[in-house]
C-alpha cells in the first residue's frame, strides 16, 4: 500500500492484448504510437497532434523540463508536492521555487504571486501527491488569469479517473484558448499498468512538437502501447476500480475516525495519515505486520504516512496492524 497502484490489477483485456502482441516483440515499437494516439485523441476529444506519450508521465516531466527550462530559469511548485518536478529541474540546472501548501492544498494565489521574470514552468499536481487534495475549476480559472501567456503551466492529473467531484477543472479545455498548458495523465494508476511505464501529455501542437524533438524515438514500448489501448477500451474496469476505491476510502475514514487518528480527506487512491509520531517508525512496524506504506519524511511531513487504498482485505489488515502498533483495542476482533 505504498505506491498508489490499483489493487484490482490491470484490465484482463490489457493482459490479453499483451499476450497477443508477445510474438512480435522482435519488432521495434511504433515510435509515433499511431493506434494508441488515435484512440486517445477520440477519448479526450483533442487532435492526435495534441498528444505526447511517455515512459510513464515521469518521463514527460523530464522531457518538459529538458525542452523548455534553460539554466537559471525557474519552475514554481507546491511544497510538499510530487518530488520528481524538483529533481528534473535540478538536473537541468534550473531553480525550483517552492510555495507552501495551505491546508494541505496547493495555494494558487501564493503560487501566482511567486511568478517573476525568470519563471518558465509551473507544476500543479491535481490531486496533489502526497496530500490527495485538489484545486477547483474556480481556483484554476482565477489562477490562469494571473499567469503570463509565455509561462507553461503543467497540470499533473495522474489520479484524474478517481475524481468524483464535479468542480474539478477541465484543463484540456485551455487548448481552445491557446494557453501554454500541459495536462499529464497516466496508465499507472487507475488503469493498473504501472509496471509497463506509459503515460501521456496533452498540449498545443507547438509544445508537443518541441517535446517530441527531445524525447527518445522509442520511449514507449510495444507491449505498453497495446495494453494501454486495450485498457482504454475497458472503461468497465475503470469504473469498478473507482467504486472499489470509494468504498475503501469510506471504510478507512470510518476506522481512522473511530481510532481518532487524523488524516487528510483525499480525492485520489491514497490517504495521508497523521500518526502523531515518527512516520518512519510506524512504517517499519507496519512492515513487520506485512504491510508496506510510505513514510513522509522525504516530503517534510515526518509525522505522516501515505497509505494507498487497497482491497477490502488489505484495508482491514492495515487497520488491524495500526491498532496493534498504536496499542488500540482492535475493533475488528
Ligand atoms: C504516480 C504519479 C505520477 C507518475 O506516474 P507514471 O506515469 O507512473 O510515471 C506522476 N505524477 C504524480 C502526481 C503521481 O502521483
Amino acid at each position: 500500500m505504498a505506491s498508489n497502484e490499483n489493487p484490482l490489477g490491470p484490465s484482463p483485456k490489457a493482459v490479453e492484448a499483451m499476450k497477443q502482441a508477445l510474438p512480435e516483440v522482435n519488432l521495434y515499437p511504433d515510435g509515433n504510437a499511431y493506434y494508441l494516439k488515435k484512440v486517445l485523441a477520440i477519448h479526450l476529444r483533442v487532435g492526435e497532434g495534441n498528444i505526447i506519450l511517455g515512459n510513464g508521465s515521469d518521463e514527460i516531466i523530464r522531457v518538459i523540463v529538458e525542452t523548455f527550462l534553460n539554466e537559471g530559469e525557474e519552475a514554481i511548485m507546491g511544497e510538499p508536492a510530487f518530488l520528481i518536478y524538483r529533481l528534473a529541474v535540478k538536473i537541468m540546472k534550473g531553480q525550483s521555487r517552492l510555495v507552501p501548501l495551505k491546508d494541505f492544498t496547493h495555494d494558487l494565489e501564493a503560487m501566482a504571486r511567486a511568478i517573476n521574470e525568470r519563471t518558465k514552468l509551473i507544476f500543479i499536481a491535481n490531486p496533489n501527491n502526497p496530500t490527495g487534495t485538489m484545486v477547483t475549476v474556480e481556483e484554476v480559472d482565477s489562477f490562469m488569469k494571473e499567469v503570463p501567456e509565455d509561462v507553461i503551466v503543467i497540470f499533473d492529473e495522474a489520479y484524474y479517473e478517481y475524481i468524483e467531484r464535479d468542480d474539478f477543472p477541465r484543463t484540456i479545455d485551455y487548448l481552445k484558448e491557446n494557453r501554454n498548458v500541459i495536462t499529464l495523465r497516466t496508465f499507472s494508476k487507475i488503469y493498473g499498468l504501472a509496471g509497463l511505464r506509459i503515460g501521456y501529455g496533452v498540449a498545443g501542437e507547438e509544445l508537443i512538437r518541441g517535446m517530441n524533438r527531445v524525447r527518445q524515438p522509442f520511449n514507449t514500448n510495444s507491449l505498453a502501447q497495446v495494453a494501454a489501448l486495450a485498457a482504454l477500451g475497458d472503461q468497465g474496469h475503470v469504473k469498478k476500480s473507482r467504486e472499489a476505491n470509494r468504498d475503501g476510502k469510506t471504510f478507512l475514514y470510518e476506522e481512522l475516525d473511530k481510532l481518532k487518528i487524523s488524516y487528510v480527506p483525499s480525492e485520489a487512491n491514497f490517504i495521508l495519515v497523521g500518526v502523531n509520531e515518527d512516520g518512519k517508525v510506524i512504517s517499519h512496524k507496519l512492515m513487520q505486520e506485512g504491510i508496506i506504506v510510505r513514510p513522509m519524511g522525504m516530503y517534510n511531513l515526518p509525522d505522516f504516512i501515505r497509505v494507498t487504498v487497497g482491497t477490502e482485505e488489505q484495508n482491514k489488515k492495515f487497520i488491524k496492524a495500526l491498532c496493534k502498533i498504536k496499542n488500540f483495542k482492535n475493533r475488528q476482533d
